[in-house]
C-alpha cells in the first residue's frame, strides 16, 4: 500500500496535527528487545514521552511495562491494560493520597525521598515493598534541565543515605525488593550511564532483599542532520556483562527513544514576514504544541513538506503564533523558498511533544493520527475554537 503524503494528511486532518508512524513504534521496540535478548532484562516505557492512548496500547502489546511519574499516569497505564505490576511509579514529592492509591491499585513505587520512604513504612499499607530510587551523583542529559543524576538535583536518595534507608525499611518490616536510577535524558555519554550503573550495582550488593535493578531511560536518538545514531546494540553488549547478581531482574525505561523518531508536526505557514535581518516563517503552531526549543533550545529538523524537490536556498526563522517573543520553533534554516500556505513537517516530535502541550493563548492541542501501514487513523480530533472556549467555561463554574 502507498503511504499516504503529508500534503493528504494536512488535507484532510488540516493542521497542526501530530503524525505518528505505529509500524515504526514497534520496529523500535523489537529494536530494544532484539538488543537485550538473552539477558534478565525487561523493558518498562516512559508513559510521559507520548501518552495518547493508542501509542500506549502498542507498546503495551509489545510486551513493555511503564514507567509512570504520576499516580495519573499509572491510572492511565492500568486503563489501557498494563498489568499493575508492571507498572512502576517513580514518584515525585508523591502525597499521602497519592500513595494509598497507587498501593491499593497494585502498581510498584519507586520511592525518591527518605522522608516518603518513611511515610511508606509508617503507612501500615498491606503492601510491603517498594523499590528506592538512588541519587547516583552522576549526571547527563541533552540540556542541564533534564539531568536528573547529578548531586544537585532534587531527584533520588543519596548514595550515602541508601544503607540507614534500608534499615528504616527493615525495621518497619518492609522490603526494599527494587532500586532504581534514572541520570537523565537524551544522554550524551553512554559512559556516564554505565558509570553510574556500576555505582548502583555496588550498592546492590549490599541489599539482599532486592529482586529488581532499574538503570532508568535516556537513550538519546540524533535531532539534527547527520547526527549519530546511539549505539543501542553496543551499548546493551557492554550492559550485559554486569547482569550478573542471581535471582536479579535488570530494567531499562526508555521513552524518548522508542517513539521520538516515529513523529512529526504539521503546520501551515500563513504568513511571510522579512523584518531586515530575519525572515519569519509564521505558522499556525507554537510553544504551546511543542514546548522542547522554547524550553531547552531543543533542535528539530524542519522540511517544507509541499516542496520536497526543491533547492534550499533561503535562511528562516520559523516563528509559532503565540504572543510571545521566545516563540521560536527553529532558527536560520535553510528551506526552499517558501510560499503561503505551505506546509512544514517538524521532525521527531513524536516525544514530549503533545504530552507538554497546552492551551497557553487558549488555542486547542493539535490533533493527532497514528498512521498504521500507511493508513491513517485519527487519534485525537482538534477541537474547535467554540468548544475550547465552552470546555473553559464549564470547567470554572462560569454561570451559562
Ligand atoms: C522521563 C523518564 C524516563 C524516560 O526518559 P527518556 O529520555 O524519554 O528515555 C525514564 N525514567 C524516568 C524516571 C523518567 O523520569
Amino acid at each position: 500500500m502507498s503511504r499516504i503524503t503529508d500534503t493528504d494528511l494536512a488535507q484532510r486532518f488540516g493542521t497542526p496535527t501530530y503524525v505518528y508512524d505505529a509500524d515504526l513504534i514497534r520496529t523500535r521496540c523489537h529494536r530494544l528487545k532484539a538488543a537485550f535478548a538473552g539477558s534478565p532484562v525487561d523493558l518498562l516505557y516512559a508513559v510521559k514521552a507520548n501518552d495518547n492512548p493508542h501509542v500506549l496500547d502498542i507498546i503495551r502489546r509489545e510486551g513493555l511495562g511503564f514507567d509512570t511519574v504520576s499516580f495519573e499516569e499509572a491510572l492511565l497505564g492500568i486503563r489501557v491494560g498494563q498489568d499493575p505490576s508492571r507498572i512502576w511509579y517513580t514518584e515525585n514529592n508523591m502525597t499521602d493520597e497519592e500513595m494509598t492509591e497507587a498501593l491499593d491499585a497494585g502498581v510498584y513505587l519507586n520511592i525518591g525521598s527518605y522522608t516518603r520512604l518513611e511515610a511508606f513504612c509508617r503507612s501500615g499499607h498491606a503492601q510491603r515493598t517498594c523499590s528506592i530510587r538512588v541519587n547516583p551523583a552522576i549526571g547527563d542529559g541533552h540540556h542541564a534541565k533534564v539531568d536528573t543524576g547529578n548531586r544537585d538535583s532534587k531527584f533520588g536518595i543519596r548514595l550515602d543515605l541508601i544503607p540507614a534507608a534500608v534499615e528504616l525499611a527493615a525495621a518497619h518490616g518492609v522490603r526494599i525488593t527494587g532500586l532504581h536510577l534514572h541520570i537523565g535524558s537524551g544522554i550524551q555519554h553512554p559512559s556516564n550511564l554505565i558509570a553510574a550503573m556500576d555505582r548502583l550495582l555496588e550498592t546492590a550488593a549490599r541489599i539482599p532483599t532486592l529482586e529488581r535493578i532499574n538503570f532508568g531511560g535516556g537513550f538519546p536518538i540524533p535531532y539534527r542532520e547527520g547526527e549519530a545514531e546511539f549505539a543501542l546494540e553496543a551499548f546493551a553488549e557492554q550492559a550485559r556483562s554486569r547482569f550478573a547478581q542471581p535471582g536479579i531482574t535488570y530494567f531499562f525505561e526508555p521513552g524518548r527513544w522508542i517513539v521520538a523518531p516515529a513523529g512529526h508536526l504539521l503546520t501551515r505557514v500563513n504568513t511571510v514576514k522579512d523584518q531586515g535581518r530575519v525572515t519569519f516563517l509564521g505558522t499556525d503552531t507554537g510553544f504551546n504544541h511543542l514546548l522542547r526549543p522554547a524550553l531547552y533550545e531543543a533542535y528539530h529538523a524542519v522540511e517544507n513538506a509541499s516542496r520536497p524537490a526543491e533547492t534550499p536556498t533561503t535562511v528562516y526563522t520559523i516563528a509559532g503564533n503565540i504572543c510571545e517573543t521566545g516563540d521560536i520553533l527553529a532558527e536560520d534554516r535553510r528551506l526552499p523558498e517558501t510560499a503561503l500556505g505551505d506546509l512544514l513537517r517538524i521532525r521527531d516530535t513524536g516525544a514530549y511533544g503533545m504530552t507538554m502541550a497546552s492551551h497557553y493563548n487558549r488555542r486547542p492541542l493539535p490533533a493527532e493520527v497514528l498512521l498504521e501501514e500507511g493508513a491513517p487513523r485519527l487519534i485525537r480530533p482538534r477541537a474547535s475554537a467554540e468548544s475550547v472556549v465552552e470546555s473553559l467555561l464549564t470547567e470554572t463554574g462560569y454561570p451559562a
